[in-house]
C-alpha cells in the first residue's frame, strides 16, 4: 500500500497533455505558491493519517505535473514529514517525476538525502522535431546529463519515459529512441501510445487535419518493434507499457495494478481508503482553500462494493503479463474468479485473447493488442 503525491505545476503545457497542471509564473510567485499548496498537502496528509490507521505503507510516488520544478529543499522537507507522520516501512519506494530541463545536480543529491530512490524522467523520444511538435520544453540531450546526475547522486533506479505514435514520427524514429534509450542503461521503461486525448490542442489541431498522426497499424509496428528490442536487450515487459531488468519493477504501479489501497494527495489525486474511492478536485486554487478549512475538496467520491472492486481487480490485473492467480484471489475474495467470470473467460479463451495455464489467468499475444477487450469483459 503505498501514497501518491499530485504538484499540478508544468513550466509550460505540452499539447497532447491532459494530466491535470498549471503552468507557473515567474520564480517569485512560484516559491509562494508552492509553500501554500505544500502547506495543503501537510493538512491532508494528516486528515488521512487518522482514517488510515497503522497498515504500513510501502510506497511514496511523487507525479505531475513536474515535481522537479518545485525547489528541492522544500519537497524534501515535505518528504520527510510524510515519512515522519505517516506509517511508512522502513525502507519504501520512493519515486518521483522529474523533467530532465528542471531535474538539478545538487536537486537530485538534496532529494536523495531523504530517501528517493527512484526517479521517472520524462523523456519521450530522442528527436528534437518530435520534441517540438509535442511542446515539450526539455530538448534530447539534456536528458544524458539528468541520469548522469541521478547516478552520481546515488539514484540508479532510473525509468525513462517514451511515447511512440507522435506526429511525424517514423518506425525508424522510434527504433532510434528505444536505442538511444538503451545506451543509457536505465532500470526500466515505460512507453506508451499516443492517446489524441479531448480538448488538446494537438487533437484540435489532427481533427482539422493540420497535423498527421500515425495510424494504430503503424503504433501496432511500434508497439512489437518495442516488445521486441527491450527484450532482446534483457527487459522484461511485465505490464501492458511498462519493461523493466529483473527486479526492478515499479512497486508502486504493482499497488495499482492489484487493486490495493492507497492514499492520495494534492489537487486532482485520486485516493483509494477503506473502499472509498475519491477523487479530489482538479483545483489548484479551491484545493489550498479547502485544506484552510481541514475538509476534502471531493469532484467525487462513492464507496465501491465488494462486487464492483472484484471486478476492478480483475480488469486492472489483466494488464500484467503474469495474469491473475487464482488462487491469490480465492484468498483475497473467499471466491473463485471461475465462479464469477466463468462464460467471459470461456469466451475470452474461445477467440485466444487469454489462457489459463498452472492457475493464472493471462493475456495471449493477441490478447495484448486487444487489452480493452479483455479488461472489459469482467466488468459486470
Ligand atoms: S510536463 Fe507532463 S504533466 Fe506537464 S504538460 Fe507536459 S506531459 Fe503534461
Amino acid at each position: 500500500m503505498g501514497v501518491y503525491v499530485h504538484i499540478p505545476f508544468c513550466a509550460q503545457k505540452c499539447n497532447y497533455c491532459d494530466f491535470h497542471s498549471v503552468v507557473v509564473g515567474d520564480e517569485e510567485s512560484f516559491s509562494s505558491v508552492a509553500d501554500n499548496y505544500l502547506l495543503s498537502l501537510r493538512q491532508e496528509a494528516l486528515y488521512y493519517r487518522k482514517i488510515w490507521g497503522q497498515e504500513p505503507l510501502d510506497t511514496l510516488f511523487i507525479g505531475g505535473g513536474t515535481p522537479s520544478l518545485l525547489p528541492p529543499d522544500k519537497l524534501a522537507s515535505f518528504i520527510l514529514f510524510l515519512r515522519e507522520e505517516l506509517p511508512f516501512v522502513k525502507h519504501p519506494e520512493i519515486s518521483m517525476e522529474a523533467n530532465p530541463h528542471s531535474l538539478t545536480a545538487e536537486g537530485a543529491k538534496i532529494l536523495k538525502d531523504v530517501g528517493v530512490n527512484r526517479v521517472s524522467l520524462g523523456v519521450q523520444a530522442f528527436q528534437d522535431d518530435l520534441l517540438l511538435a509535442i511542446g515539450r520544453i526539455h530538448r534530447s540531450e539534456e536528458v544524458g546529463g539528468s541520469v548522469l546526475a541521478l547516478r552520481e547522486a546515488g539514484i540508479t533506479n532510473i525509468n525513462l519515459d517514451l511515447i511512440f505514435g507522435l506526429p511525424g514520427q517514423t518506425n525508424e524514429d522510434w527504433v532510434k529512441t528505444l536505442e538511444a534509450a538503451l545506451e543509457l542503461e536505465p532500470t526500466h521503461l515505460s512507453c506508451y501510445g499516443l492517446i489524441l486525448e479531448e480538448g488538446t490542442p494537438l487533437t484540435t489541431w489532427v481533427n482539422a487535419g493540420l497535423v498527421e498522426v500515425p495510424g494504430d497499424d503503424q503504433q501496432a509496428v511500434m508497439y512489437e518493434t518495442t516488445c521486441r528490442m527491450l527484450k532482446a536487450a534483457g527487459f522484461e515487459h511485465y505490464e501492458i507499457s511498462n519493461f523493466c531488468l529483473p527486479g526492478f519493477r515499479s512497486q508502486h504501479n504493482l499497488l495499482y495494478w492489484h487493486n490495493r489501497s492507497f492514499i492520495g494527495l494534492g489537487s486532482g489525486a485520486t485516493g483509494y481508503i477503506q473502499r472509498l474511492r475519491y477523487r479530489n478536485a482538479a483545483d489548484v486554487d479551491g484545493f489550498m482553500e479547502t485544506w484552510n478549512e481541514g475538509i476534502p475538496y471531493y469532484e467525487e467520491s462513492a464507496t465501491v462494493s465488494i462486487e464492483q472492486e472484484m471486478d476492478e481487480t480483475m480488469m486492472v490485473g489483466m494488464r500484467l503479463l503474469q495474469g491473475v492467480e487464482e488462487e491469490w484471489f480465492r484468498n483475497r475474495y473467499q471466491v473463485s474468479y471461475w465462479e464469477l467470470y466463468r462464460g467471459a473467460i470461456e469466451e475470452l479463451l474461445q477467440r485466444d485473447l487469454v489462457e489459463y495455464k498452472e492457475g493464472w489467468l493471462r493475456v495471449t499475444p493477441t490478447g495484448l493488442l486487444l487489452e480493452n477487450q479483455v479488461s472489459s469483459a469482467f466488468l459486470r
